[in-house]
């Protein structure tokens, strides 16, 4: 299939500041990183929608919390990375594997993309990515469980997919990211920018995600490694000049967790 893909995507706020993502067609729903069955049950019922398959990017309970409530309602398939952790998961998927969706007309192709756990998986089709919390709009997620190199080959990964890739991370930090990527890059024009419009949708409670993967090329500073400005912010925290992106990155990704 070329062309784009004609099912919907819908956000279900949980907690304090996840989304777990609807996917429909017709009478059909799928759903990602269901971390809480409640707010997901409520919406299948209010959109007369039948839940048809699960899937999960990692084993954090913010993503997989809801899973045995809503296999109660719904025997479906749940997709997941070979984590033993995740104990719901009834297809295990690696590298390359696809994931089926006759019911909305979706494929998608399973990206490994460990670092913020050593399993975690992403989930690409035409143009769509789910990515769980490596890639955030404008920041990256934490390295629970993985090294620098690592984390940042995965996001290399995901930098690599069309510009025009939209993706739908796990949770809204958007406008905390983007304070801290203008620490990184005072100079970045577009960030002054994305700054002021990201905060006008947050002003008015609507979502900054989905974004594009062209956008975080140009505003996201782990997916910036390479530029000048954030070698040198890397280069200052470091005492000494990065060897290498992958350094670079470890530097900042370490700078954000205490920012
Ligand atoms: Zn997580
Ligand atoms: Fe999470």
């Amino acid at each position: 299939m070329t062309h784009s893909a004609d099912y919907q995507i819908v956000p279900v706020p949980a907690f304090k500041d996840n989304y777990l993502w609807v996917l429909r067609k017709d009478a059909a729903a799928v759903v990602v990183d269901p971390g809480d069955a409640a707010p997901v049950l409520a919406y299948l019922d209010r959109e007369k929608l039948l839940l048809k398959a699960i899937l999960l990017t990692h084993h954090h309970a913010d993503h997989i919390g809801g899973v045995p409530e809503l296999l109660k309602r719904f025997p479906v398939p749940v997709f997941g990375p070979n984590d033993e952790r995740i104990e719901a998961a009834t297809r295990r998927v690696a590298q390359e594997d696809r994931v089926e969706l006759p019911d909305i007309s979706a494929s998608f192709r399973v990206i490994e993309v460990p670092g913020h756990t050593r399993a975690h998986i992403a989930y690409y089709g035409e143009k769509v990515l789910f990515c769980g919390d490596t890639l955030f709009a404008c920041g990256c997620g934490r390295m629970f469980e993985g090294d620098a190199p690592q984390m940042h080959a995965s996001l290399q990964k995901l930098a690599a997919l069309p510009v025009d890739t939209r993706f739908y991370c796990a949770h809204e930090y958007t406008l905390a990211n983007i304070a801290f990527a203008r620490a990184v890059e005072p100079g970045n024009r577009a960030l002054q920018e994305r700054a002021q419009s990201e905060a006008a949708l947050r002003a008015q409670d609507i979502p900054t995600v989905p974004s594009t993967i062209g956008r975080e090329l140009a505003t996201n500073p782990f997916f910036r490694c390479s530029e000048p400005e954030v070698i040198a912010a890397a280069a200052s925290r470091l005492g000494h000049p990065p060897a290498n992106a992958a350094e670079t990155f470890g530097a900042i990704r370490e700078w954000k967790n205490s920012f």
